[in-house]
């Protein structure tokens, strides 16, 4: 009697599973958070400085670029972002891919705010090299940027090639910063550590790592920031 009561409740259980609507799973590395009024944002990271996000049904791409990503099994954009046009920030491959036109992206100027749907607000922040050997990477007055992407209020930085210059240290009120963290073309580990200690957000997801001869001290990062925000680790080498 015992065995058949279990035996039912399971199968009601698992009724009430397959009826659950669900999302198909990503082959690539996920996370979802939730804005206060209950809207959820899912980020999709492809590696290095390729992110995907999506949020009320929307699908915007930040730097999308990897020849081994599978771009045809991915949602269609309906916005694409870059930073700047280097190689590893853009790449008209994806782009066509996602948008069905190689020139189907938006690199925004500095300062530019555009709201392109219900509930979402973009601004164009200065990237830029302060580093006397590094000024020919992304000198500032090639205008390339990072983005601080609000929805639904749930700020969003996602900083682009850039070094703890004085625009990026007074970056304000970020729910989720992606930085970058790599030399010789971004910060070092103490650079980067000194733009979350400035910026304070509630997450910390260090991208754009790695990827040149000199590697990236990960542990070191996290371990420095413990007591300053959560730390997350995610495939963004
Ligand atoms: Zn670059
Ligand atoms: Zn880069």
């Amino acid at each position: 009697m015992l065995n058949k009561t279990i035996f039912a409740t399971i199968a009601a259980l698992l009724l009430i599973a397959c009826n659950e609507p669900t999302k198909e799973a990503s082959k690539y590395a996920q996370d979802t958070f939730t804005a206060d009024d209950g809207t959820e944002i899912t980020f999709t990271y492809y590696g290095h400085a390729s992110i995907g996000i999506e949020a009320m049904g929307k699908h915007i791409y930040v730097d999308p670029v990897g020849e081994n990503i599978d771009w045809e099994g991915e949602p269609k954009a309906d916005l694409v972002l870059i930073t700047h046009d280097h190689y590893d920030h853009l790449d008209t491959n994806a782009v066509k891919i996602l948008t069905g036109k190689a020139d189907g992206y938006k690199q925004l100027a500095v300062s530019t705010v555009i709201e392109p749907f219900e509930k979402v607000s973009i601004e164009a922040v200065p990237a830029y090299n302060i580093s006397p050997d590094q000024l020919d990477f992304h000198p500032k007055e090639r205008g390339d940027v990072g983005y601080i992407i609000n929805i639904a209020g749930m700020r969003t930085y996602v900083s682009g090639d850039t070094e703890d210059n004085e625009d990026v240290l007074t970056i304000k009120d970020i729910n989720i910063a992606f930085v970058c963290c790599n030399k010789p073309y971004t910060m070092t580990v103490d650079q980067c550590q000194r733009v979350v200690k400035a910026i304070k957000p509630d997450v910390f997801i260090p991208y754009h790592y790695g990827g040149t001869d000199i590697p990236t001290d990960l542990d070191a990062l996290q371990d420095s920031l413990k007591d300053v925000t959560k730390v997350l680790i995610r495939p963004l080498e």
